[in-house]
């Protein structure tokens, strides 16, 4: 066994198999699973109760280091309206590819087993998740059919009330002017009817 990088310590190991088991090795190890798990914990929180907001880029653009698999993945998921927080990082850890790539990393890292599952989601899992994300985004839909009907009627009760005004007001200035006298007091637009 010849040198090689090891990139959970981020160093090049001289030692070859001999730098796995050492003590720094083990406890970085360690370290970037904890953290990893952690991540994933978080994620897992929302599996029955999905987060969905609406997209902004600012926020939901984030990505995360997978070590099992050597690369980087999207933690949420978007389609440029709205955003399924944690989207991305569920559906990566249920891949098969993750899967394999977990089971090899913790076979050639010799990390402590009964972990290994803790960042691996079942098809079963992210199958009920995404009936889920699809209940939320209905009521998500439902709430902002909702709004716009609300504002609608806003709109049509201030038009209402405008249009009311008008007409109380055209007949003060008629009354008032069609008597010789223009005592509606106003700078009223309509004045000039009476002038005509
Ligand atoms: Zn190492
Ligand atoms: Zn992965």
């Amino acid at each position: 066994m010849g040198a090689y990088y090891c990139a959970i310590c981020r160093q090049t190991a001289f030692n070859g198999k001999g730098h796995i088991f050492g003590k720094h090795h083990q406890s970085r190890l360690r370290l970037v699973i904890m953290k990893f798990i952690e991540k994933v914990k978080e994620a897992r929180r929302t599996l029955k109760k999905p987060e969905v907001e609406k997209f902004d880029c600012t926020q939901h653009k984030k990505t995360f280091w997978c070590y099992c698999c050597g690369q980087e993945v999207e933690r949420n998921v978007s389609d440029g309206n709205m955003t399924v927080l944690h989207g991305g990082l569920l559906e990566h850890m249920a891949t098969p590819e993750h899967r394999k790539s977990t089971h090899k990393f913790w076979w050639e890292n010799k990390a402590d087993p009964k972990l290994k599952d803790k960042v691996i989601i079942t098809h079963e899992e992210t199958q009920r998740f995404k009936v889920e994300v699809a209940k939320v985004l209905e009521t998500f839909v439902e709430q902002e059919d909702e709004f716009i009907k609300q504002q609608a009627e806003l709109i049509r009760a201030q038009e209402k009330r405008r249009q009311e005004l008008l007409e109380s007001l055209v007949e003060v200035c008629f009354q008032g002017c069609n008597g010789g006298i223009h005592h509606c007091g106003l700078d009223c637009q309509l004045a000039y009817f009476s002038d005509a």
